[in-house]
Protein backbone atom coordinates (compact mmCIF):
# COMPACT_ATOMS: atom_id res chain seq x y z
CA UNK A 1 0.00 0.00 0.00
CA UNK A 2 1.24 3.07 -1.13
CA UNK A 3 0.35 6.72 0.64
CA UNK A 4 -0.07 9.38 -1.35
CA UNK A 5 -1.14 12.92 -0.95
CA UNK A 6 -2.43 14.70 -4.75
CA UNK A 7 -1.39 18.32 -5.15
CA UNK A 8 -3.88 19.62 -7.28
CA UNK A 9 -6.61 17.01 -7.23
CA UNK A 10 -9.07 18.83 -8.22
CA UNK A 11 -7.43 19.10 -11.91
CA UNK A 12 -6.80 17.13 -15.25
CA UNK A 13 -4.16 15.17 -13.73
CA UNK A 14 -5.10 15.28 -10.20
CA UNK A 15 -8.35 13.67 -10.95
CA UNK A 16 -6.93 11.20 -13.57
CA UNK A 17 -4.80 10.23 -10.61
CA UNK A 18 -7.70 9.25 -8.30
CA UNK A 19 -9.30 7.63 -11.42
CA UNK A 20 -6.59 5.19 -10.60
CA UNK A 21 -6.57 5.47 -6.71
CA UNK A 22 -10.23 3.78 -7.40
CA UNK A 23 -9.16 1.95 -9.51
CA UNK A 24 -6.36 0.46 -6.92
CA UNK A 25 -7.95 0.48 -3.93
CA UNK A 26 -4.98 -1.97 -2.56
CA UNK A 27 -2.28 -0.54 -3.90
CA UNK A 28 -2.80 3.66 -2.99
CA UNK A 29 -4.19 5.49 -0.02
CA UNK A 30 -4.69 9.20 -0.22
CA UNK A 31 -3.53 10.98 3.22
CA UNK A 32 -4.04 14.59 1.59
CA UNK A 33 -5.41 16.44 -1.22
CA UNK A 34 -5.35 19.99 -2.21
CA UNK A 35 -7.47 22.29 -4.46
CA UNK A 36 -7.99 26.16 -4.96
CA UNK A 37 -11.05 26.75 -6.55
CA UNK A 38 -13.17 23.87 -7.57
CA UNK A 39 -14.40 23.49 -3.79
CA UNK A 40 -17.38 21.19 -4.99
CA UNK A 41 -15.51 18.67 -6.42
CA UNK A 42 -12.57 18.29 -3.98
CA UNK A 43 -15.12 17.91 -1.39
CA UNK A 44 -16.90 15.33 -3.24
CA UNK A 45 -13.06 13.99 -3.73
CA UNK A 46 -12.90 14.16 0.42
CA UNK A 47 -16.28 11.67 0.51
CA UNK A 48 -14.92 9.35 -1.53
CA UNK A 49 -11.25 8.97 -0.55
CA UNK A 50 -11.41 10.19 3.00
CA UNK A 51 -8.19 12.28 2.96
CA UNK A 52 -6.57 13.05 6.47
CA UNK A 53 -5.94 16.42 5.70
CA UNK A 54 -7.54 19.12 2.73
CA UNK A 55 -5.96 22.41 2.04
CA UNK A 56 -7.02 25.07 -0.30
CA UNK A 57 -6.61 28.24 -0.65
CA UNK A 58 -7.99 30.44 1.68
CA UNK A 59 -10.68 30.60 4.86
CA UNK A 60 -13.48 31.54 2.48
CA UNK A 61 -12.82 28.50 0.34
CA UNK A 62 -12.22 26.44 3.41
CA UNK A 63 -15.77 27.85 5.39
CA UNK A 64 -17.19 26.47 1.84
CA UNK A 65 -15.85 22.86 1.77
CA UNK A 66 -16.67 22.78 5.08
CA UNK A 67 -20.79 23.73 5.15
CA UNK A 68 -20.57 21.06 2.05
CA UNK A 69 -18.84 18.26 3.74
CA UNK A 70 -21.25 15.78 5.86
CA UNK A 71 -20.88 16.59 9.31
CA UNK A 72 -19.31 13.34 10.19
CA UNK A 73 -16.49 13.62 7.52
CA UNK A 74 -13.34 13.37 9.09
CA UNK A 75 -10.65 15.80 7.73
CA UNK A 76 -8.27 18.24 8.56
CA UNK A 77 -8.90 21.33 6.28
CA UNK A 78 -5.83 23.82 6.84
CA UNK A 79 -5.29 26.89 4.22
CA UNK A 80 -2.98 28.64 1.97
CA UNK A 81 0.81 28.33 1.58
CA UNK A 82 1.56 26.78 5.28
CA UNK A 83 -1.53 24.24 4.36
CA UNK A 84 -0.22 23.11 0.62
CA UNK A 85 2.94 22.73 2.86
CA UNK A 86 1.39 20.77 5.05
CA UNK A 87 -0.36 18.77 2.53
CA UNK A 88 3.24 17.80 0.86
CA UNK A 89 4.70 16.59 4.44
CA UNK A 90 2.35 14.48 6.27
CA UNK A 91 3.93 12.02 8.50
CA UNK A 92 2.35 8.82 6.45
CA UNK A 93 2.59 10.11 3.28
CA UNK A 94 5.17 8.28 1.17
CA UNK A 95 4.66 9.79 -2.44
CA UNK A 96 3.58 13.43 -3.48
CA UNK A 97 2.04 13.31 -7.27
CA UNK A 98 2.78 17.46 -7.89
CA UNK A 99 0.16 18.10 -9.65
CA UNK A 100 -0.99 21.94 -9.68
CA UNK A 101 -0.70 24.41 -12.72
CA UNK A 102 2.34 26.89 -12.46
CA UNK A 103 4.67 28.41 -10.21
CA UNK A 104 2.48 27.79 -7.03
CA UNK A 105 3.94 24.30 -7.72
CA UNK A 106 7.29 25.23 -6.36
CA UNK A 107 7.39 25.56 -2.49
CA UNK A 108 5.28 22.28 -1.92
CA UNK A 109 7.20 20.22 -4.18
CA UNK A 110 10.53 21.40 -2.37
CA UNK A 111 9.09 20.46 0.85
CA UNK A 112 7.69 17.29 -0.09
CA UNK A 113 11.57 17.06 -0.95
CA UNK A 114 13.07 18.15 2.12
CA UNK A 115 10.87 15.85 4.02
CA UNK A 116 11.73 12.54 2.27
CA UNK A 117 8.96 12.36 0.30
CA UNK A 118 9.09 10.41 -3.25
CA UNK A 119 7.94 12.82 -5.86
CA UNK A 120 5.75 12.07 -8.78
CA UNK A 121 6.15 15.36 -10.77
CA UNK A 122 3.71 16.75 -13.09
CA UNK A 123 3.91 20.09 -12.63
CA UNK A 124 6.89 20.97 -15.12
CA UNK A 125 7.02 24.58 -13.94
CA UNK A 126 8.58 23.82 -10.65
CA UNK A 127 11.39 22.25 -12.97
CA UNK A 128 11.43 25.19 -15.11
CA UNK A 129 12.00 27.53 -12.04
CA UNK A 130 13.91 25.95 -9.88
CA UNK A 131 15.56 22.39 -11.80
CA UNK A 132 19.03 22.98 -10.65
CA UNK A 133 17.76 23.73 -6.77
CA UNK A 134 15.05 20.83 -7.11
CA UNK A 135 17.35 18.07 -8.56
CA UNK A 136 20.10 18.88 -6.13
CA UNK A 137 18.05 18.64 -3.11
CA UNK A 138 16.47 15.55 -4.42
CA UNK A 139 19.74 14.04 -5.14
CA UNK A 140 21.19 14.94 -1.26
CA UNK A 141 17.94 13.67 0.30
CA UNK A 142 17.76 10.43 -1.64
CA UNK A 143 14.15 10.35 -2.85
CA UNK A 144 13.01 9.17 -5.95
CA UNK A 145 11.43 11.60 -8.26
CA UNK A 146 9.40 10.43 -10.92
CA UNK A 147 8.59 12.21 -14.43
CA UNK A 148 4.98 12.53 -15.01
CA UNK A 149 5.34 15.01 -18.39
CA UNK A 150 4.24 11.77 -20.64
CA UNK A 151 7.27 12.77 -23.05
CA UNK A 152 9.36 12.89 -19.94
CA UNK A 153 7.99 9.37 -18.86
CA UNK A 154 8.83 8.01 -22.56
CA UNK A 155 12.46 9.14 -21.99
CA UNK A 156 12.41 7.88 -18.87
CA UNK A 157 11.57 4.53 -19.80
CA UNK A 158 13.41 4.89 -23.11
CA UNK A 159 16.88 5.14 -20.75
CA UNK A 160 16.04 1.76 -18.19
CA UNK A 161 18.70 0.05 -18.48
CA UNK A 162 21.39 2.44 -20.24
CA UNK A 163 23.78 4.51 -18.81
CA UNK A 164 23.59 8.49 -19.11
CA UNK A 165 27.12 8.70 -20.71
CA UNK A 166 25.53 6.41 -23.70
CA UNK A 167 23.42 9.28 -25.17
CA UNK A 168 23.49 11.28 -27.90
CA UNK A 169 20.74 12.51 -27.78
CA UNK A 170 17.05 13.38 -26.62
CA UNK A 171 14.03 13.73 -29.14
CA UNK A 172 11.56 15.87 -27.31
CA UNK A 173 8.09 14.95 -29.49
CA UNK A 174 5.18 17.90 -29.85
CA UNK A 175 1.54 17.26 -31.28
CA UNK A 176 1.83 20.66 -33.02
CA UNK A 177 -1.28 21.49 -31.37
CA UNK A 178 -4.15 23.11 -33.37
CA UNK A 179 -2.07 25.52 -35.45
CA UNK A 180 0.36 23.07 -37.13
CA UNK A 181 -1.02 23.98 -40.32
CA UNK A 182 -2.13 27.48 -39.75
CA UNK A 183 -0.64 30.09 -42.27
CA UNK A 184 1.42 32.93 -40.48
CA UNK A 185 -1.35 35.48 -41.32
CA UNK A 186 -4.16 33.82 -39.59
CA UNK A 187 -2.18 33.94 -36.40
CA UNK A 188 -3.15 37.29 -35.53
CA UNK A 189 -7.04 35.99 -35.58
CA UNK A 190 -6.77 32.88 -33.38
CA UNK A 191 -8.92 32.81 -30.10
CA UNK A 192 -8.91 31.69 -26.97
CA UNK A 193 -11.92 29.23 -28.12
CA UNK A 194 -9.36 27.60 -31.25
CA UNK A 195 -6.82 27.97 -28.88
CA UNK A 196 -8.05 25.43 -26.57
CA UNK A 197 -9.06 22.79 -29.03
CA UNK A 198 -6.44 20.42 -28.85
CA UNK A 199 -6.22 17.76 -31.53
CA UNK A 200 -4.89 14.70 -29.03
CA UNK A 201 -5.19 15.54 -25.64
CA UNK A 202 -7.41 16.77 -22.81
CA UNK A 203 -5.70 18.96 -20.60
CA UNK A 204 -6.25 21.86 -18.50
CA UNK A 205 -6.61 25.56 -20.12
CA UNK A 206 -2.80 27.13 -19.05
CA UNK A 207 -0.97 23.81 -20.46
CA UNK A 208 -3.23 23.88 -23.15
CA UNK A 209 -2.35 27.16 -24.78
CA UNK A 210 0.79 26.61 -24.00
CA UNK A 211 0.50 23.44 -26.26
CA UNK A 212 -0.54 25.64 -29.36
CA UNK A 213 2.07 27.90 -28.97
CA UNK A 214 4.66 25.49 -28.32
CA UNK A 215 5.77 27.51 -25.04
CA UNK A 216 4.53 23.77 -23.52
CA UNK A 217 6.91 21.86 -25.85
CA UNK A 218 9.65 24.83 -24.34
CA UNK A 219 8.69 24.24 -20.86
CA UNK A 220 9.36 20.50 -21.39
CA UNK A 221 12.68 21.40 -22.84
CA UNK A 222 14.39 23.09 -19.53
CA UNK A 223 12.16 20.03 -17.88
CA UNK A 224 14.37 17.61 -19.52
CA UNK A 225 17.47 19.39 -18.92
CA UNK A 226 17.08 18.99 -15.64
CA UNK A 227 15.65 15.84 -15.25
CA UNK A 228 18.14 13.86 -17.31
CA UNK A 229 21.19 16.25 -16.98
CA UNK A 230 21.65 16.93 -20.75
CA UNK A 231 22.77 19.87 -22.66
CA UNK A 232 20.23 22.12 -24.61
CA UNK A 233 22.38 21.27 -27.27
CA UNK A 234 21.31 17.75 -26.88
CA UNK A 235 17.79 18.08 -26.69
CA UNK A 236 15.63 18.41 -30.39
CA UNK A 237 12.18 18.79 -30.30
CA UNK A 238 10.47 16.80 -33.34
CA UNK A 239 6.90 17.79 -34.34
CA UNK A 240 4.83 14.26 -34.49
CA UNK A 241 1.17 15.15 -34.90
CA UNK A 242 -0.09 11.65 -34.01
CA UNK A 243 1.25 11.67 -30.41
CA UNK A 244 2.25 7.85 -30.49
CA UNK A 245 5.83 8.62 -30.20
CA UNK A 246 5.64 9.83 -26.94
CA UNK A 247 9.54 10.66 -26.59
CA UNK A 248 12.53 8.80 -27.56
CA UNK A 249 16.36 8.64 -26.56
CA UNK A 250 19.44 8.12 -29.47
CA UNK A 251 22.44 6.39 -27.98
CA UNK A 252 26.25 6.62 -28.93
CA UNK A 253 26.06 3.60 -31.49
CA UNK A 254 23.13 5.92 -33.20
CA UNK A 255 20.18 2.93 -31.89
CA UNK A 256 16.84 5.13 -31.01
CA UNK A 257 14.49 3.73 -28.46
CA UNK A 258 11.46 5.01 -27.75
CA UNK A 259 8.20 4.58 -25.63
CA UNK A 260 4.40 4.49 -27.82
CA UNK A 261 1.09 4.56 -26.90
CA UNK A 262 -2.17 5.95 -27.42
CA UNK A 263 -2.51 9.60 -25.69
CA UNK A 264 -3.84 9.40 -22.84
CA UNK A 265 -2.37 10.44 -19.38
CA UNK A 266 -3.59 7.62 -17.44
CA UNK A 267 -0.42 5.59 -18.05
CA UNK A 268 2.23 8.11 -17.67
CA UNK A 269 0.73 9.20 -14.11
CA UNK A 270 0.13 5.29 -13.29
CA UNK A 271 3.81 4.73 -13.96
CA UNK A 272 5.06 7.45 -11.98
CA UNK A 273 2.84 6.35 -8.90
CA UNK A 274 3.79 2.74 -9.36
CA UNK A 275 7.50 2.80 -10.37
CA UNK A 276 8.76 -0.34 -11.05
CA UNK A 277 5.99 -2.02 -11.47
CA UNK A 278 3.73 -1.28 -14.46
CA UNK A 279 -0.70 -1.71 -13.36
CA UNK A 280 -2.65 -3.42 -15.31
CA UNK A 281 -4.83 -0.17 -16.76
CA UNK A 282 -7.65 -0.42 -19.43
CA UNK A 283 -5.65 1.39 -21.93
CA UNK A 284 -5.54 0.25 -25.21
CA UNK A 285 -2.32 -0.21 -26.84
CA UNK A 286 -2.10 1.66 -30.67
CA UNK A 287 -3.64 0.22 -33.72
CA UNK A 288 -0.88 0.48 -35.75
CA UNK A 289 -2.16 -0.58 -39.12
CA UNK A 290 -5.14 1.27 -38.58
CA UNK A 291 -2.96 4.50 -37.77
CA UNK A 292 -0.83 3.56 -40.80
CA UNK A 293 1.11 6.32 -40.88
CA UNK A 294 2.97 7.52 -37.97
CA UNK A 295 5.04 11.62 -39.49
CA UNK A 296 8.01 13.49 -38.17
CA UNK A 297 9.18 17.43 -38.89
CA UNK A 298 11.16 20.08 -38.05
CA UNK A 299 9.06 23.06 -35.95
CA UNK A 300 9.01 26.03 -37.52
CA UNK A 301 10.32 28.36 -35.15
CA UNK A 302 9.07 31.78 -37.11
CA UNK A 303 5.44 30.72 -36.37
CA UNK A 304 6.09 28.97 -33.16
CA UNK A 305 8.80 31.86 -31.69
CA UNK A 306 7.60 30.78 -27.97
CA UNK A 307 9.35 27.51 -28.34
CA UNK A 308 12.99 29.18 -29.26
CA UNK A 309 12.39 32.18 -26.78
CA UNK A 310 12.41 28.84 -24.28
CA UNK A 311 15.71 27.53 -25.61
CA UNK A 312 17.19 31.07 -25.09
CA UNK A 313 16.24 31.15 -21.27
CA UNK A 314 17.17 28.12 -20.71
CA UNK A 315 20.79 28.51 -22.42
CA UNK A 316 20.74 32.03 -20.26
CA UNK A 317 19.95 29.97 -17.15
CA UNK A 318 19.87 31.57 -13.83
CA UNK A 319 16.47 33.21 -12.97
CA UNK A 320 15.79 33.37 -17.20
CA UNK A 321 13.71 30.38 -16.83
CA UNK A 322 11.64 31.69 -14.11
CA UNK A 323 10.83 35.18 -16.08
CA UNK A 324 10.05 33.11 -19.29
CA UNK A 325 7.77 31.29 -17.04
CA UNK A 326 5.73 33.73 -14.78
CA UNK A 327 5.45 36.14 -17.57
CA UNK A 328 3.82 33.10 -19.99
CA UNK A 329 1.50 32.72 -17.18
CA UNK A 330 0.34 36.49 -16.78
CA UNK A 331 0.12 36.69 -21.10
CA UNK A 332 -1.62 33.19 -20.93
CA UNK A 333 -4.21 34.02 -18.25
CA UNK A 334 -4.79 37.69 -20.20
CA UNK A 335 -5.39 35.96 -23.27
CA UNK A 336 -8.05 33.26 -21.69
CA UNK A 337 -9.44 36.49 -20.63
CA UNK A 338 -9.56 38.54 -24.08
CA UNK A 339 -7.36 40.89 -22.83
CA UNK A 340 -4.39 39.87 -25.56
CA UNK A 341 -3.92 38.91 -28.63
CA UNK A 342 -2.67 35.85 -29.37
CA UNK A 343 0.57 36.58 -31.04
CA UNK A 344 1.24 39.20 -28.06
CA UNK A 345 2.06 36.12 -25.76
CA UNK A 346 5.08 35.80 -27.37
CA UNK A 347 5.61 39.42 -27.58
CA UNK A 348 5.37 40.38 -23.78
CA UNK A 349 7.06 37.37 -22.88
CA UNK A 350 9.87 38.58 -24.90
CA UNK A 351 9.86 41.63 -24.00
CA UNK A 352 9.87 40.99 -20.44
CA UNK A 353 12.90 38.94 -20.82
CA UNK A 354 14.61 41.81 -22.76
CA UNK A 355 13.60 43.86 -19.86
CA UNK A 356 15.36 41.51 -17.06
CA UNK A 357 18.61 41.61 -15.02
CA UNK A 358 19.40 38.18 -14.79
CA UNK A 359 20.79 37.23 -11.70
CA UNK A 360 23.14 33.71 -12.14
CA UNK A 361 22.76 32.05 -9.22
CA UNK A 362 20.09 32.83 -7.59
CA UNK A 363 18.26 30.98 -4.84
CA UNK A 364 14.92 29.95 -4.48
CA UNK A 365 13.83 33.02 -2.63
CA UNK A 366 15.63 35.51 -5.67
CA UNK A 367 13.70 32.61 -7.82
CA UNK A 368 10.28 33.58 -6.48
CA UNK A 369 11.64 37.61 -6.37
CA UNK A 370 12.11 36.96 -10.13
CA UNK A 371 8.86 35.16 -11.20
CA UNK A 372 7.17 38.23 -9.23
CA UNK A 373 9.23 40.89 -11.02
CA UNK A 374 8.12 39.37 -14.40
CA UNK A 375 4.46 39.09 -13.43
CA UNK A 376 4.65 42.63 -12.66
CA UNK A 377 6.63 43.96 -15.49
CA UNK A 378 4.54 41.75 -17.66
CA UNK A 379 0.86 43.12 -16.25
CA UNK A 380 2.53 46.58 -16.68
CA UNK A 381 3.37 45.98 -20.72
CA UNK A 382 -0.62 44.75 -20.82
CA UNK A 383 -2.03 47.67 -19.57
CA UNK A 384 -0.13 50.11 -21.76
P1 LIG B 1 -5.50 22.04 -14.25
O1 LIG B 1 -5.66 23.48 -14.50
O2 LIG B 1 -6.48 21.09 -14.80
O3 LIG B 1 -5.40 21.77 -12.67
C1 LIG B 1 -4.53 22.51 -11.86
C2 LIG B 1 -4.66 22.13 -10.41
O4 LIG B 1 -3.90 23.05 -9.62
C3 LIG B 1 -6.08 22.21 -9.88
O5 LIG B 1 -6.23 21.28 -8.83
C4 LIG B 1 -6.13 23.64 -9.34
O6 LIG B 1 -7.12 23.81 -8.34
C5 LIG B 1 -4.77 23.77 -8.74
N1 LIG B 1 -4.30 25.16 -8.69
C6 LIG B 1 -4.40 26.10 -9.67
N2 LIG B 1 -3.85 27.26 -9.25
C7 LIG B 1 -3.40 27.05 -8.00
C8 LIG B 1 -2.78 27.87 -7.02
N3 LIG B 1 -2.49 29.17 -7.28
N4 LIG B 1 -2.47 27.34 -5.83
C9 LIG B 1 -2.77 26.05 -5.56
N5 LIG B 1 -3.36 25.22 -6.42
C10 LIG B 1 -3.67 25.72 -7.63
O7 LIG B 1 -4.02 21.67 -14.75
P2 LIG B 1 -3.49 20.28 -15.32
O8 LIG B 1 -3.94 19.15 -14.45
O9 LIG B 1 -3.73 20.22 -16.76
O10 LIG B 1 -1.92 20.47 -15.14
C11 LIG B 1 -1.28 20.36 -13.88
C12 LIG B 1 0.23 20.35 -14.10
O11 LIG B 1 0.55 19.16 -14.81
C13 LIG B 1 0.72 21.51 -14.95
O12 LIG B 1 1.97 21.91 -14.49
C14 LIG B 1 0.85 20.92 -16.33
O13 LIG B 1 1.83 21.53 -17.11
C15 LIG B 1 1.24 19.49 -16.01
N6 LIG B 1 0.86 18.52 -17.04
C16 LIG B 1 -0.45 18.32 -17.35
C17 LIG B 1 -0.83 17.42 -18.34
C18 LIG B 1 -2.26 17.16 -18.62
O14 LIG B 1 -2.55 16.24 -19.39
N7 LIG B 1 -3.19 17.86 -18.04
C19 LIG B 1 0.19 16.69 -19.10
C20 LIG B 1 1.53 16.94 -18.67
C21 LIG B 1 1.85 17.83 -17.68
P3 LIG B 1 -8.69 24.14 -8.72
O15 LIG B 1 -9.01 23.27 -9.87
O16 LIG B 1 -9.40 23.71 -7.47
O17 LIG B 1 -8.78 25.58 -9.01
MG1 LIG C 1 3.97 16.82 -22.06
Amino acid sequence: MKVISILGATGSIGTQALEIVRQFPDRFRVAALTAHTRIELLARQIVEFSPRLAAVSDQDHASRLKALLPADTKVRIVTGEAGYQQAATLPETQMVLGAMVGAAGLLPTLSAIDAGKDIALANKETLVMAGEIVMNRAARRGIKLMPVDSEHSAIFQSMAGHSRDEIRNILLTASGGPFLKTPAADFLNITPEAALRHPNWSMGSKITIDSSTLMNKGLEVIEARWLFDVDFSRIQVVIHPQSIVHSMVTYQDGAVMAQLGIPDMKGAIAYGLSHPERLFLDIPAPDFPGIGTLTFEAPDLSRFPCLALAFQAGEAGGTCPAVLNGANEVAVAAFLEGRLPYVGIHAIISEVLSQHQIDNHPDVDEILAADQWARRTAQTLLRN
